[in-house]
């Protein structure tokens, strides 16, 4: 097969490389994307998008029972909900498969030249690339790593165990019939969104989780909702629990508790999800001399590898493995290759948890601000005064936000509550713009609306809430 030359190739079609990739060309840089599965990545095939669609009709399926059982106070009434868990996943397979065909036409119509295969470097600028037709040899002036990430393992409960019990994200949401009896191990960001969202299914969740808490990554104010709503669903939550194992005969999971009580969990599925790890094997990064920072490549503030002409962007290069940092890295080495001056100078990378309710957070929490040895502000707004959110039987969480004393200079902002993903543009945009206390106040927010409690929260910080 003739060789390949380009100015870029970039290794891994997730959203680091898609987007770089796209960017690239609509540049007028000759860029070539090598993907050995289907464009989009782990987010839209197995990850953001498909479990934000079964998360959806979870939800929908939930209030529908909750209508059925009477427990509805707008008086709408509802027979026998079933659910179609195939029909579901037929559905959600669509929404992906439209999103990883409308990336191939992205990349097409920038001019980017796709080669399907696995990528392996063979020096600094040359990469091999194993297709179905034979060995695609590629050089190129720059390279971008973008190979993403990987579910991790644990070797007591390999993937595929005990006739296909144990398995990942992936696993479960290729589901066809909903789990009677659903173990889930780890309460992070993939556990609680899909152990809820399985719950609302009709699977009796059970959650082991090693340390004290749910999703550490967040303040306990914002998880205590999320607390309270698994609490409700029935969803059993054991903190501080190691599992051992597999039962002998495969039918339970064996876990014991901090104060050394074994449990024996019964489960027809037992979900793995305690945490990824970045994809540094496979692509030969024996042949090359990367510096690695932990597990993870190392790069700098323009997403520059140890190898000069070599980047990587993406959950390959470390934490917060979220597709918006990788698709915000990938954009930016896309103009810096075709000669643009960039580096990477964002405030904050907003983080949503989908769970019920939905958590956000943004820039500093008050303990981070603290940290940083300033005084500060907090004001924070709850959704049971807000109108909106009682129109729409919503009234759990709040909005804090958290600014510095002296100039009012918003720091960070957090939330929790139904739907409230949707306001995380508005809270990013407040901190990348340098937003005070006093511009969120005076923004007019549209009534009735959820974010009228952002203004609330920076008035309240002011010391003049209007509706509390
Ligand atoms: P990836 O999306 O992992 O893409 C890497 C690509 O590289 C893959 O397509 C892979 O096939 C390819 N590749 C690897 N090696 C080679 C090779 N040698 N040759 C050719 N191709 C190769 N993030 C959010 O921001 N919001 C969410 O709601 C969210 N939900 C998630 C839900 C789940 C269940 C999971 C698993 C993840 C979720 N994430 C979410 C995380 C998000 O999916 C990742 O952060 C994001 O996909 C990372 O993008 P990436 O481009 O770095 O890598
Ligand atoms: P995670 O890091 O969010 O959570 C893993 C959890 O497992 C932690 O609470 C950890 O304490 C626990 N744990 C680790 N080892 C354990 C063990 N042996 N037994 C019991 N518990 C154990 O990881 P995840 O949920 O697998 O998600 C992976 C990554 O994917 C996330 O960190 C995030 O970057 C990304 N993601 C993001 C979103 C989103 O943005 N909404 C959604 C899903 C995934």
């Amino acid at each position: 097969m003739k060789e390949i030359t380009c100015k870029l190739l970039v290794i891994g079609a997730g959203p680091g490389g898609y987007v770089c990739a796209i960017r690239a060309g609509q540049l007028g840089v000759d860029t070539v994307i090598v993907e050995m599965a289907k464009p989009g990545g782990t987010c839209l095939n197995i990850g953001c998008i498909p479990s934000k669609a079964i998360i959806h009709a979870a939800d929908d399926f939930a209030k529908t029972v909750a209508m059925a059982a009477g427990r509805n106070a707008m008086g709408i009434k509802a027979d026998n909900p079933a659910i179609d868990l195939a029909k579901t996943m037929a559905w959600k397979d669509g929404i992906t498969g439209r999103l990883t065909l409308g990336v191939a036409g992205l990349l097409k119509k920038a001019g980017v030249k796709i080669v399907v295969g696995r990528a392996k470097f063979r020096d600094g600028k040359t990469v091999a690339v194993e297709t179905e037709t034979g060995e695609q040899v590629i050089r190129a002036e720059n390279i971008v790593i973008a190979t993403g990430s990987a579910p991790v393992e644990l070797p007591v409960l390999p993937f595929g165990a005990s006739g296909a019990k144990v398995i990942s994200s992936t696993g479960a949401l290729s589901l066809t019939e909903v789990p009677q009896k659903l173990a889930v191990v780890g309460a992070g960001y993939i556990g609680l969104e899909l152990g809820l969202a399985f719950a609302k299914l009709g699977s009796k969740v059970t959650i082991v989780e090693a340390l004290d808490r749910i999703l550490p990554l967040y303040d306990t104010q914002l998880t205590q909702p999320v607390g309270r709503r698994l609490a409700a669903l029935g969803v059993e939550v054991l903190l501080g629990t190691k599992v051992k194992g597999l039962s002998s005969n495969g039918e339970a999971l064996l876990a014991e508790t901090g104060s050394g009580e074994e449990k024996r969990i019964a489960a027809d599925k037992i979900l793995v999800t305690v945490g990824r790890k970045p994809v540094t094997e496979g692509w030969g990064r024996e042949e090359l001399e990367l510096d690695m920072d932990g597990r993870f490549l190392r790069i700098d503030e323009q997403c520059r590898t140890s190898m000069r002409g070599i980047y990587a962007v993406g959950d390959v290069t470390g934490e917060p493995m979220l597709a918006h940092r990788a698709m915000a890295q990938g954009e930016m080495v896309a103009e810096i290759v075709s000669g643009k001056r960039r580096s990477w100078d964002k405030r904050a990378i907003p983080a949503v948890c989908f769970t019920d309710p939905e958590i956000i957070s943004v820039g500093m929490s008050p303990d981070e601000a603290r940290a940083a040895s300033r005084e500060i502000k907090i004001g924070q707004f709850p959704f049971s005064a807000n109108g909106r959110a009682m129109t729409l039987s919503a009234e759990e969480g709040f909005v804090r936000v958290v600014a510095r004393a002296d100039n009012h200079l918003v720091l960070g902002i957090q939330g929790v509550g139904a739907g409230i993903s949707e306001l995380s543009a508005a809270f990013a945009l407040a901190i990348e713009m340098g937003a005070r206390l006093e511009d969120i106040a005076g923004t007019i927010h549209a009534h009735p609306t959820q974010s009228e409690a952002f203004a609330e929260s920076a008035l309240k910080a002011l010391g003049h809430a209007l509706h509390i």
